[in-house]
């Protein structure tokens, strides 16, 4: 059973008396943690594991379908010679699929639990729950309230620094003053420079109210441009440090990239997504067999797909399509949705694999694009004014660096060491369901562009020869 000893929210953020924003804050917060308590329940394990037999069922029925009745059918109307040509490449591409799909559906994606001991919940630093406080009054009164989930949950969007003006982050009792932390659960393996620095600081915002600007009307944006409104917010709790990977459900401080998956009931190593179609994880050891088994299924269904349509409808053509199978109209209906489906996510897939991205944090990345987008339409840019809001991108961008590239923390630095960190060193197991991941789903180097704790820097404050 997984501990729910997550202190009421009026305690976490220490309200002494009721204000506007405090009870809306708790009534947030109360709302939430119903919604969590209905999603506590890990879903049964058969219920989990059935999508798995039904997904099977499809390839079954599938194969019949094409091997039994479709190119039974050609042999018995005297085209032995096509029959052939077109069953034994498929049955060569069925078997990829099938062997990917029982691979994907029997590696573990890696279970957090099993490497990092359970501990009572780390403690954040009087500092930055000043901060926590201050950057919840300040999404509140801005409308800004989505920012709240992320800080929950340790990702993009923490506390703005504009909100933090004078204080610096007290070290935590739980980290040592020097490098090499071990607060990963695993030991820390990047040495980050000792530049003295401390977090810059500009003026806060201007509320975001809705005014005319002459802002956005051509010239290139540069990041010293006083016109670019300002739109990023970069997190400043320190999303690397203990408290924000605390895991309640499972009381341990999750390993970098770590997440709890509330179907499973567990966390995962560098979760991607919960697959209902394999029954589990996706994590940092199937994402792999994953990726091989969606490569198959789009090739093994447009395959399908093509040869089954083009007969029939020469059957349509040639005799009114009164020998047309029912049953080969299903399958081909069901291989063209699949292969949709495969090379959306394939290729969805594969740009997260080279950005060194998982989907969840992709969706950080989105979110980030959004609270953008919302910034500067609040500072006067038309929603419709594209070119302006590209620029402002780019401003933002050589500010902080791309949110897909040098600005993620967990960027492996090339497109290149991305893709193997998940596929491997081997170009035949990025075909086929073989070899392993370069990455073990517990040692992650951050970006050394952020700070030690994982905050963003300006890429002035960057390592000399990174900027
Ligand atoms: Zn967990
Ligand atoms: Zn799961």
């Amino acid at each position: 059973m997984s501990a729910r000893n997550a202190a009421p929210p009026s305690d976490k953020f220490a309200l002494d008396k009721p204000t506007l924003c405090g009870t809306i804050t708790e009534a947030r917060y109360t709302a939430r943690e119903r919604r969590e308590a209905r999603a506590e329940t890990p879903q049964l394990w058969v219920v989990r594991k059935l999508m798995v037999v039904v997904t099977l069922g499809i390839m079954v029925y599938t194969g019949y379908v094409y091997a039994g009745r479709f190119v039974v059918r050609l042999i018995d109307g005297g085209r032995r010679g096509e029959g052939i040509g077109l069953l034994v490449p498929w049955c060569f591409l069925y078997v990829w699929m099938l062997w990917a799909y029982v691979k994907v559906v029997i590696t573990p994606p890696g279970t957090a639990n099993d490497y990092v001991e359970k501990t009572p919940q780390p403690l954040f630093p009087r500092a930055q729950l000043e901060a926590h406080q201050a950057d919840q009054d300040l999404y509140l009164y801005g409308g800004r309230s989505a920012a709240l989930e992320d800080i929950e949950a340790g990702r993009i969007g923490g506390p703005a620094y504009e909100h933090i003006q004078g204080s610096t982050f007290a070290p935590h009792p739980d980290v040592p003053a020097g490098p090499p932390a071990a607060h990963n659960g695993v030991t820390r393996e990047i040495q980050l420079p000792e530049n003295g620095y401390k977090p810059a600081l500009p003026p806060p915002p201007p509320p975001p109210t809705r005014r005319k600007s002459s802002w956005g009307s051509g010239k290139k944006a540069e990041s010293s441009d006083k016109r670019v409104p300002r739109g990023r917010f970069p997190p400043t709790t320190a999303p690397l440090l203990p408290p924000h990977r605390w895991c309640k459900r499972c009381s341990i401080v999750k390993p970098y990239r770590a997440h709890h998956c509330r179907i499973c009931g567990t966390c995962i190593l560098k979760f991607d997504h919960h697959c209902p179609w394999i029954g589990q994880c996706v994590g940092a050891r199937n994402h792999k067999f994953f990726l091989n088994f969606a490569l198959a299924t789009f090739i093994f269904t447009t395959f399908t797909f093509a040869s089954l349509l083009s007969f029939n409808a020469s059957s349509v053509m040639t005799r009114g399509g009164e020998d047309v199978d029912p049953q080969e109209v299903v399958v081909i209906a069901l291989a063209g949705l699949f292969a949709l489906f495969t090379s959306s996510l394939g290729v969805a897939h594969t740009r997260m694999v080279l950005l060194s991205q998982t989907t969840v944090e992709s969706l950080g990345v989105q979110r980030m694009r959004e609270r953008e987008r919302a910034a500067l339409e609040a500072a006067g840019v038309a929603c419709w004014n594209v070119g302006a809001k590209r620029r402002a991108f780019e401003a933002y961008d050589e500010e902080w660096g791309s949110p897909n590239t040098e600005g993620n923390v967990w960027w492996a630095g090339s497109a290149r060491a991305g893709w193997e960190d998940v596929m491997g060193k081997s170009v035949l197991g990025w075909v086929l369901p073989i070899g392993a991941p370069l990455g073990d789903g517990l040692h992650y180097q951050p970006n050394p562009r952020f700070d030690a704790d994982g905050r963003s820097r300006r890429r002035s404050e960057w390592p000399v020869e990174l900027r």
